[in-house]
């Protein structure tokens, strides 16, 4: 994970705020409306939101077409992962976390939404990232369950938003430009990795 927020957030903070102003009380959302658990974009996946603080809202911003799946390894565990992405202090956040012992998956940020994970403002406007518990130095973490879970994912993403399922367009975190990040790391299994992807 690594932020990379939009471009001038006070700028932007000082619109919505001069917006609000103007917007008849009766015209804003009921409080409650986004505090309705949606069903997740991926079935098998578990519901289990970011605060809002921590990704932006695609509707706010320039249409963008997906074309990147970023591959990330936390570098910390499963639940502390959701902790900081439910932590409005970290600004950092991913569509998805793959946990490692069963390959179970929590869903965090809408698809439709722009999660804050690559580092890069341009590369998160066009991509969906999954992070993948465990520690670019301890390949144990990588399980068979991993794996496959994490490949039926991608599989699924790349079909929704007809993305090309090659190494050009499934890309690890340490290929985004501008990033001081190296994971997924060495010991990831690219080719087995895209296999599984095109067999799911
Ligand atoms: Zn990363």
């Amino acid at each position: 994970m690594d932020p990379a927020r939009p471009p001038i957030p006070t700028r932007r903070r000082v619109l919505k705020g001069a917006a609000l102003a103007v917007v008849p009380y009766a015209l804003l959302p009921e409080p409650s409306a986004g505090a309705r658990t949606p069903a997740p974009d991926h079935p098998s996946a578990v519901w289990q939101p970011a605060t809002s603080a921590n990704y932006t809202r695609r509707r706010r911003q320039p249409p963008r077409r997906v074309d990147l799946v970023v591959i990330h390894v936390t570098q910390t565990d499963y639940s502390n992962t959701l902790a900081v992405f439910q932590n409005r202090r970290r600004q950092v956040s991913a569509h998805y976390v793959v946990r490692s012992r069963d390959g179970h998956v929590a869903q965090c940020v809408r698809e439709s939404d722009i999660a804050w994970h690559a580092g890069n403002w341009d590369y998160n406007t066009r991509s969906i990232g999954i992070e993948h518990e465990g520690w670019v130095d301890r390949p144990a973490y990588f399980t068979n369950a991993l794996y496959e879970h994490s490949a039926r994912l991608t599989a699924a993403i790349c079909d929704r938003h007809g993305i090309p399922k090659d190494g050009a367009h499934i890309i690890g975190h340490h290929e985004v430009p501008g990033t001081d990040h190296t994971d997924p790391g060495p010991h990831w299994d690219w080719p087995r990795y895209l296999r599984l992807v095109n067999s799911a």
